[in-house]
């Protein structure tokens, strides 16, 4: 069988920058994301080490890119049910949710967001914030169309009768008898591109993690920093409006519990004292760690900069 298709699975920044590499060397992509927007954990920060760039200014034409390139097919709130055949000729069935909101119709005006009458603890922002019943997770994401969480939803989740999003939405995108689907594809080529999970850090009581409300993770330090965050970039303590005075940032948390080093943490530590040193120039900033791994001149000059 002569077959030209590529499956890539996740669309983080590896994921769509393989899919776009093959789509313009000429392959057909199919590119399943289990979320319902892409770019993966990097649309999460407001910058990127080591050079500190625009987080957005580099993901969002790649983002776009992947939107309009024609041999790319992205199935968003997908996920790989079933694998069979072998390399050369597989074919995948996948679950594909179903969004309620059409990618088409749908102009991303954000009116039926607000008149939803649930709210519920925004995922991609760390729980920091709420959303709605039928929302995007934050400011320019991409796709810019909304989808429902079919378990919250009055309607969809047979609490009650709701139809007031669609009441709202003046284009006619919201469907709320849409189905969840099933598609069979038939690729030649997998690529698994799903990235990483952060670590639990509940289960490390002795940092104070959930009993001392301003002990924080890195990933909610990054929404914190973030412009299009739950505090548009301001870095207040859990409880109370007020910015810390001093502040310890620990590394290598749950690196013997895991067996290994996320490769990381030294340098996005870095990054996360250049935020505080940024936006509270007062305060005290101490690091902990047991061993500092900056590899690379570029990297290396980064450190003596935040030092
Ligand atoms: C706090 C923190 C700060 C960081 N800061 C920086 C930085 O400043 N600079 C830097 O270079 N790196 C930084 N990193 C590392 C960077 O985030 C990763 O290198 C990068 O996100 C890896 O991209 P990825 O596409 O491999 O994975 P991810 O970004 O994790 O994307 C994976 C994608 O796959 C999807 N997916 C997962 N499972 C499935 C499935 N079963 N089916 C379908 N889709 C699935 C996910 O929803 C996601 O969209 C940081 C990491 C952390 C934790
Ligand atoms: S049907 Fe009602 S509860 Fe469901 S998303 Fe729309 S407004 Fe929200
Ligand atoms: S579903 Fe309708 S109201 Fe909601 S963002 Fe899209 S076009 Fe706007």
């Amino acid at each position: 069988m002569d077959n030209n298709n590529v499956l890539v699975i996740g669309a983080g920044v590896a994921g769509i920058e393989a899919s776009l590499l093959l789509a313009n060397a000429g392959k057909k992509v199919y590119l399943i994301e289990k979320d319902l927007i892409i770019g993966g954990n990097v649309i999460k920060y407001e910058e990127v080490f080591a050079n500190m760039e625009c987080s957005t200014c580099m993901i969002a034409p790649k983002q776009q890119e992947v939107l309009q390139n024609e041999n790319i097919e992205l199935l968003s709130l997908s996920e790989v049910e079933k694998v069979q055949g072998e390399s050369g000729n597989f074919t995948v069935t996948v679950n594909k949710k179903a969004r309620y909101v059409s990618l088409t119709a749908c102009i991303g005006c954000g009116m039926c967001y607000d008149p939803c009458p649930v709210s519920l603890k925004n995922e991609f922002e760390q729980n920091l914030s709420d959303k709605k019943a039928i929302y995007v997770p934050c400011a320019g994401s991409l796709p810019n169309v909304p989808a429902i969480d079919p378990e919250y939803c009055l309607q969809l989740s047979g609490k009650k009768t709701c139809n007031i999003c669609v009441e709202a939405c003046m284009f006619g995108a919201i469907d709320l008898t849409e189905k969840d689907e099933k598609v069979d594809l038939s690729v030649e080529t997998i690529i698994v591109a799903t990235g990483f999970d952060i670590l639990d850090p509940n289960g490390f009581s002795q940092f104070g993690y959930g009993k001392h409300p301003n002990v924080f993770t890195a990933m909610e330090l990054e929404r914190l920093y973030a412009s299009n965050g739950p505090t548009e970039g301001k870095i207040t303590l859990r409880k109370g409006d007020k910015p810390p005075k001093s502040i310890a940032i620990i590394q290598c948390v749950g690196r013997e519990h895991q067996g290994y080093c996320s490769s990381v943490c030294c340098m996005y530590s870095l990054k996360i004292a250049h935020y505080l040193r940024d936006k509270l120039p007062d305060a005290k900033i101490y690091n902990f760690h047991s061993d500092l791994c900056i590899p690379g001149k570029y990297n290396q000059k980064f450190y003596r900069e935040v030092k």
